[in-house]
């Protein structure tokens, strides 16, 4: 007899997801382990852009967006999370970005507008446009408190019966009898199912039953500018300029990027803000705005977040014995979670995946030993 039928390792939004979508199945049973508080690692950091434009870098997913706008709207329903609605942007700054956003453009059934620069000043008159050449517009894009929607989606799987536990998972092993053992800071409990879902953390947790993970934990930052007067920012990408940025409820500009290119080790990880990060906000937000010239910045953070070669999240099985994984999400995670969370319920009721299984398999690289170039969720 098992101590329960599902445990998840990490409170972070995947973790959250997929403790909603199990019990939702009607597997309430699962228990989330979380050695820290919920939502204190990335899934507390982020950005919280629910944009189909962040897809694009990996193609266009019509699917896959639906099922996230309507979660997160579900899960906005009679709770404190609030969704912030604006038109989505993403701009092409040279020729070579014009060519691939009509080709996008051309390829999504997404309802979008392509737009010429000029167009786009007369939408959004604080953007300095003179070097834009194009942008792809969604209409009915938002932004949400990544915190504050993971807890609610944690405390709704709470109320159809998961369990969270806080306490550290320092090993995984499968035992001959098919179940699967996880020993924490206070004691063994054993399994039918154990979902790794401890973000930049996974790939080690995984490590112990043999699994190589293509995974590498690197950071992403925000810094929040405080521009002395009203400025308003709808939600926009600037790939050619590696970096997002939105104005906030309260006035404040949120600028993220700052994209990491090499492999973290998430246990000496700082959240501080890198020198560089700080010097480029300084220098580019002007260029984004003329009245961005005075502003000053009042917060700065970074959080880890992991990449995979192809920047798609790494989300099934990895062991017979029922060890599934649901990290790797490449900066997109608080969007990505709601998608993955339902295939993993999916795959552990047996049920027929709604969306492709197939783009978010595990085990879908020929090499997985092999080294890869860390890329931005943004950078085309
Ligand atoms: C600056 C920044 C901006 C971002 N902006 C956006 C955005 O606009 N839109 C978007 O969709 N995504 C965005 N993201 C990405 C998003 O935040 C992540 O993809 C997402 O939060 C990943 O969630 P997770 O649950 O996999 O990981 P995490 O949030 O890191 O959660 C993992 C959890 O596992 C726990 N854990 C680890 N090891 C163990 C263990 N041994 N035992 C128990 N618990 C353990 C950790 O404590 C942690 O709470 C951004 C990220 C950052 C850093």
């Amino acid at each position: 007899m098992n101590d329960f039928e599902v445990i998840i390792i990490g409170g972070g939004v995947a973790g959250a997801s997929c403790a909603y979508h199990l019990t939702a199945a009607g597997i309430e049973d699962v228990a989330v382990f979380e050695k820290d508080q919920p939502a204190s690692k990335a899934s507390g950091r982020a950005a919280g852009f629910i944009t189909p434009d962040q897809f694009l870098s990996t193609g266009t997913h019509p699917d896959e967006h639906k099922y996230i706008i309507r979660f997160w709207e579900e899960m906005a329903q009679d709770s404190k999370l609030d969704l912030h609605y604006g038109d989505a942007y993403t701009l092409a700054r040279d020729a070579t970005s014009v060519t691939y956003l009509e080709q996008l453009h051309e390829e999504t059934t997404i309802e979008s507008h392509l737009l010429t620069g000029d167009e786009i000043g007369d939408r959004v008159p604080a953007l300095i446009t003179d070097d834009i050449e194009a942008g792809f517009m969604f209409e009915n894009g938002f932004s949400l408190d990544p915190y504050t929607a993971t807890v609610t989606v944690l405390e709704d799987a709470i109320c159809e019966g998961a369990d969270v536990l806080s306490e550290s998972v320092e090993s995984i092993d499968t035992l001959a009898s098919g179940s699967t053992r996880v020993t924490t800071s206070e004691r063994s409990y054993t399994a039918s199912a154990v979902i790794v879902a401890a973000g930049a953390w996974s790939k080690s947790l995984v490590s112990d039953i043999n699994v190589s993970l293509p995974l590498k934990p690197r950071v992403s930052q925000i810094a929040m500018l405080d521009p002395g007067q009203t400025v308003e920012l709808p939600l926009i990408n600037d790939p050619d300029l590696e970096l997002y940025y939105r104005s906030e409820v309260n006035g404040e500009i949120l600028i993220g990027g700052g994209t990491g290119k090499t492999e973290l080790n998430p246990e000496t990880f700082s959240s501080t803000a890198r020198e560089e990060f700080i010097q480029e906000v300084a220098e580019k937000a002007p260029q984004i705005s003329d009245q961005l010239q005075e502003s000053q910045m009042t917060g700065k953070w970074g959080g880890l977040c992991s990449a995979t070669p192809d920047r798609h999240p790494l989300v099934g099985e990895i062991h017979s014995n029922g060890v599934y994984v649901c990290c790797g999400f490449n900066g997109e995670g608080i969007m990505y979670s709601a998608v993955a969370g339902h295939l993993i319920a999916e795959l552990l009721t047996g049920a027929t995946p709604t969306f492709d299984a197939d783009i978010f398999a595990p085990d879908r690289f020929e090499t997985p030993e092999e080294d890869f170039e860390i890329r931005s969720a943004i950078e085309w």
